[in-house]
Formats: C-alpha cells, structure tokens, sequence
C-alpha cells in the first residue's frame, strides 16, 4: 500500500468510510461533545494542587514550555475540538478575571460533565440537567459567602495577603521561593495600589527577568529597569539627578529619501551636505542640552556618526526602548513622551536620583536601572533563573500571586483551601437538594459530587487514598462543624487549613464555580454539530 504524503513530507491515513459520515445529532452528539471536555479536563487533572505535575509543551517551532498553570497548558496545547476549544476558554476567562484557579475551573467542569454523562444515561434531559446545575451553583456560591472570613489589612499589616500569595505559589515549581516571592508580589501591588479605591493597575508593575543568578536573586525595584545599554560603550554608566528627554520621534538628521533625488557633481558640494547634516544633528544635541536634559531615552535609533557626537557632547543616550517601556518610564519619572521634537522643553523631562547601568555575568550584558523616581508608582520585578523556561514559568507563577493580592485589595474575603471550600459545599448542595422534589435533584445531587472531584484530585496527586481520604475528611467536617478541614497534601500532621496557612480568595472560587457551571451548561444544550462542510 502507497503511503500518502501531504506538503510537509509528513504521512497521513485516508480513512475509506469518510464521506459515509453523516453529521451527528441529539444524544450521539451529546457524548463525544462530553468525552471532549472530559479529554482536556483530565490532562489538567494532575497538575491541580501543591503535589500536582508539571507539563512540557512543545510549540511548532520547537520551542519548549514548562508549566503549571492551567490557562498556559490549554493555550498552548492548540487543540482542534470545537468543545475541548470551550474548555480552553473556560480556562482563559478564569485567567483574565481572577489570575489564579486556572487548573481548578477546568477539573471541575471535567467533574460536572461527567456526572451529566451518567445523569443522560439514565434517561434525564439535558435541559433539567442544565437547570439543576443552575440551581446548585447557585447555593454553592451562597454557601461560600457564608464560610468565607474577612483578612483584614493595612499597608503596614500584609502578613495575610502574603500568605494568601504563598497558597497560590506553592504549586508552582518556584515554592522554594515562595516566601520571598510572595513578599515581592505584596509589596509590588501595594506600591502601586490605590487603597482608597480598592483598585490596582497591574500595568504598571513591569514584569522583567533576566537568565543567570538564582532564584534567591529576585528583587523588587522601586523603578524601572530596562533591557539595554547605553548606546556607546564610554557614556556615563552612572547619572545622578538624571533629567531625562523621552522621545518617540527620530533623533538624527533627516535621510534623504529614495523618492527624492540629490544631485552631487562636486566634492565641495558633498562636503556642505555631509556638514550640514552633522550641524542639523548638532543642534538637536544642543536643544537637548538647553532644556537641561541629561539623558536621551529613544523610541529610535540612530546611526554611528550620531552616537559618536552624542558621546563628545557629553549627552548620554539610550536606543531603541520600546514603547510600552517609554511609558512606564514616563509614568515613573513624571516625564512627557515627546513626540515632536520642537515640542522639547523643560517641564517635559522626566526625573529620576539615579540612573544606572549594570552588568551581569561574563557575557556583555548590560541593563538600565531607572531608580529614587519622581513617581515611584511604576515598579519592577527582576526575575533571575537558571534557564529560560524557568524565568517564564516564574512570570506565570508571579502573574498568579500578583492578580491574587489585586483580588484580596478589591474584595478582602478569603476562604480555606485545599479542597475544604469544595467539601463544604458539597455538603451543603446535598442538603439542598432535598428541598427539589422535581427530578432537578438527581442534577443538585450529581453537582455536589462533582464538587468533591477537586479535594479527590489533591489527594490524588499527593499520593493519597482519594475517596478513604475525602470521606475522612467530609466526616470531620461535619462531625466539628469546620469547614477548615481539607486535604493535607504536603503532609504536614493536620486537615485544618486555617493552621496549614492555605487560603484562596472568595471572589476567585466563586468565579470558579460560576464560570465552569455556565460552561457545563452550554455543552449540555449542543445537540446538533455542524461544519463548514456539511450544510
Ligand atoms: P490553579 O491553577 O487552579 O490555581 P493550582 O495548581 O494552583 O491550580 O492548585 C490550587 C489548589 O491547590 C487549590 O485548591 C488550593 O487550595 C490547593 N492548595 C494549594 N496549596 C496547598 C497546600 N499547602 N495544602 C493543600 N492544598 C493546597
Ligand atoms: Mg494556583
């Protein structure tokens, strides 16, 4: 038999029975729309909880991914289902609403979908599945407001947001750091804070890392820092009091374009251009220089003639600074991005105590510390690691920690983690269940089992007996009236996480249930899949 071929020189099987495929409807399309869903629910399974696994993704171009973070997993697993596609987008909305809980949404709607799958073969519709859902996330969301507790804090008291941003790291590969790096994610998010509005613009806290060094390394700085150097090699490594021209236009004599037409017969006649373009230049140095500034920071480059009058001038320059850069820089210093450069002038420069230059390593990397700003409402955390992959995991990994001290700063209820939150309400849908006598609460009760699919995936992933393990913890739960008591993954001697330290935000595991319910629910209405093909 002749292998096909397709352009890449990769093989592929033509399957004979293809066009005999008719489209799928009602139940038939129902199941493989749920075995999708479960499909991706059960890759994130293992990654969920302090013990969970990491995940290497390859991307077409080979470039390789370390993570734990279940919306990176998801991104990055380019999957081709149209509902494993809904997963993905379960998972990304919890993302871009909360940060962290990413692993825990999907697993749970992997729960819901499955205990539809039983309730369908028992003959129960679709729709009163969906409504029973519906009912019981609703008592399960109430039912968290109710256990939930208030941290208080105040700049000076941060002790419970730091270690709020610990339970989120701690599943992460970094939890070596976790202390020190949740102490990092705090104090960034308080420096940037505005208290009075319980908000925080997580733009301006700049996320930059760097390979070398360890993890210990990681610092927060009251500035920012930028991936260059200083455009010649024998600038000023070191400005105090800098004053700073931040510009978003070219800093060098206009070129001559292709369109027009320089006619040069004589050497005196290129003798005068070439001069007056080094006067052009010159002036704009001048310009700088007479509205005070003592640092050029460009958007642009400029040539090696320039960078050569630059340094004899005495002006210390930066190039090609991008512009999300520019702006964070301007926010720090109190500067104006200059976009003219005859709008220059002196309230426009930006200010900052010291600007430095560091280098690292052997090789001749260098970096630009923008420090003691005028606005130190913009920061930077500098990531330091062995490896690639490791600097961008710990940027994931701090991405959660930071949006988790947001959440706290907004909304300062928490509730306990590993698995107590979900048991807890377990036990409180199942009571509710009770009170439905239609057939909605076969739905309630298959809700509050699934409900126990995330304490059943820590306990899992620690090693433990799941179900001796969540019936164990469930009794003591409701034989101490304490809905602390949760998995003890790292084996620490207790179930009760309010001594554990593990905390989540309420906003968070709400969202979870809400986001992963809605989804459940829109999967159980599709019974018809249709494609391009096909109509
Ligand atoms: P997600 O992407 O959903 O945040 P994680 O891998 O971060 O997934 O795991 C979060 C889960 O792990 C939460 O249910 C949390 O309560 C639990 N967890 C975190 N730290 C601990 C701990 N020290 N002991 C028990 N459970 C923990
Ligand atoms: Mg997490």
């Amino acid at each position: 038999m002749a292998m096909p071929f397709d352009e890449f020189g990769r093989p592929f099987i033509i399957l004979r029975e293809q066009e005999q495929k008719t489209r799928l409807r009602g139940l038939d399309a129902q199941k493989p729309n749920i075995a999708a869903g479960k499909a991706v629910a059960r890759i994130l399974r293992t990654s969920l909880g302090p013990k969970g696994m990491d995940k290497v993704l390859q991307s077409p171009d080979g470039e390789v991914t370390i993570t734990n973070d279940g919306a990176t997993i998801l991104e990055q697993m380019d999957v081709d289902n149209k509902i494993a596609k809904l997963m993905v987008e379960l998972s990304r909305s919890q993302d871009y609403e909360i940060g962290d809980g990413t692993t825990g949404v999907v697993v749970m709607a992997g729960a819901l979908l499955e205990h539809a799958h039983k309730l369908l073969e028992r003959g129960i519709h679709p729709i009163r599945i969906a409504e029973g859902y519906e009912m019981a996330s609703r008592v399960a969301v109430d039912h968290l407001e109710c256990i939930s507790h208030k941290f208080e804090f105040s700049a000076t008291n941060v002790e419970s947001l730091i270690h709020t941003c610990m339970t989120t790291l701690s599943s992460k590969i970094v939890n070596r750091c976790k202390r020190s790096l949740a102490e990092i994610a705090v104090k960034a998010v308080l420096a940037v804070a505005d208290l009075e509005r319980k908000d925080v613009n997580l733009d301006l806290i700049k996320v930059e890392g760097k390979v070398g060094g360890k993890l210990e390394d990681t610092e927060l700085i009251y500035g920012i820092v930028v991936d260059k150097d200083m455009s010649h090699p024998q600038m000023p490594k070191h400005i105090e009091d800098a004053k700073i021209a931040i510009l978003t236009c070219p800093f060098e004599p206009p070129k001559p374009k292709t369109k027009h037409k320089v006619d040069i017969d004589t050497v005196e006649k290129f003798q005068t251009l070439r001069q007056q373009e080094q006067k052009y230049f010159d002036d704009m140095v001048q310009k700088c220089k007479d509205v005070g500034a003592t640092l050029v920071i460009c958007q642009w480059g400029f040539d090696d003639e320039a960078n050569h009058l630059l340094m004899h001038r005495d002006l210390p320059a930066v190039r090609w600074v991008g512009g999300v850069e520019l702006e964070l820089i301007a926010i720090a210093t109190g500067g104006r991005i200059v976009p003219r450069f005859q709008e220059l002038t002196p309230e426009k420069l930006g200010k900052a105590g010291l600007v430095r230059e560091k280098a690292f390593g052997t090789t001749k990397d260098q970096m630009i510390y923008i420090e003691h700003c005028a606005n130190s409402r913009a920061v930077t955390i500098f990531i330091r690691g062995g490896n690639k992959m490791m600097i961008e995991e710990t940027k994931r990994s701090l991405h959660d920690a930071l949006c988790v001290a947001r959440n706290l700063i907004r909304n300062n209820s928490i509730v306990y983690g590993g698995g107590s939150a979900e048991i807890s309400c377990s036990i409180a849908v199942d009571a509710a269940a009770d009170k439905y006598p239609g057939v909605e609460q076969y739905a309630i009760r298959a809700f509050a089992d699934a409900l126990d699919a995330v304490p059943m995936a820590l306990a899992e992933n620690s090693g433990l007996q799941p179900i001796e393990t969540l019936s164990a913890v469930k009794s003591q739960q409701i034989k101490e009236n304490n809905s602390g008591c949760g998995i003890d993954c790292n084996d620490v001697g207790t179930n009760d996480m309010r001594e554990q330290n593990v905390f989540e935000t309420l906003i968070g595991k709400q969202q979870q249930i809400l986001l992963s319910t809605q989804v459940v629910k829109m999967i159980l209405k599709i019974d018809d899949v249709i494609s391009p093909s096909e109509f």
